[in-house]
């Protein structure tokens, strides 16, 4: 079964799959914003291209290890997106949003190179890369190339992530004894950097 274990492996999650039920890289501004945040604060290293592998898992997990070192951030006031990371360590481990509609939850936390992250994982191929209209233009152009269907990479968001979702979610599960929800009940709320608003 794939598991999310953070650097300094205080916190270990285990989900009730090895498969993944969507993957695509993800350029938005947004997602690498929380890494260099989270960087800032003591956590490691973000990849240096603004392009993270991304893969949706069910929303049901068992955490394994650390559940009182989980702890849950926003990237600023009302963001849609709440990340999970360890507190000890500041690795950002996964993330859930309104639109999974408490079936899925996404983690990148395989991007990191210093520690394996996401292990026991049996990945599909990549789908789409997408929200390259967050990239400068020195960033697009230093991005490794796109080795899946030339298709599907897109300005913002992918249409075959869009056209799939329905699926993707229905392949979703809300676990009954942990999911992201219960978890964030549990950390008491995520928190909102102030002053500092990630990639501010
Ligand atoms: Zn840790
Ligand atoms: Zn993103």
């Amino acid at each position: 079964m794939a598991t999310v274990t953070c650097r300094c492996t205080t916190v270990q999650i285990e989900f009730f799959t090895k498969n993944d039920l969507f993957r695509f890289e993800c350029c938005c501004h947004d997602c690498t914003a929380a890494l260099w945040y989270a960087n800032k604060r003591g956590g490691p290293s973000p990849p240096i291209h603004q392009c993270l592998d991304t893969s949706w898992f069910p929303n049901e997990f068992k955490i394994v290890t650390g559940e009182d070192k989980l702890g849950a951030f926003l990237n600023f006031e009302n963001a849609d997106t709440t990340r999970f990371y360890c507190t000890d360590c500041w690795s950002v481990l996964f993330a859930d949003h309104p639109a999974y509609a408490k079936k899925l939850v996404v983690t990148q936390v395989m991007n990191y190179k210093e520690f394996k992250g996401l292990d026991n994982a049996e990945l599909m191929p990549l789908q789409a890369r997408h929200f390259l209209k967050d990239l400068s233009g020195e960033q697009f152009a230093a991005l490794p190339a796109w080795r899946g269907d030339p298709s599907h990479v897109y300005h913002s968001a992918a249409d075959i992530l869009m056209a799939q979702f329905p699926a993707i979610q229905a392949a979703g599960k809300e676990g009954a004894k942990m999911n992201a929800q219960i978890l964030l009940g549990k950390t008491g709320g995520a928190f909102v950097p102030t002053g500092e608003a990630c990639g501010a």
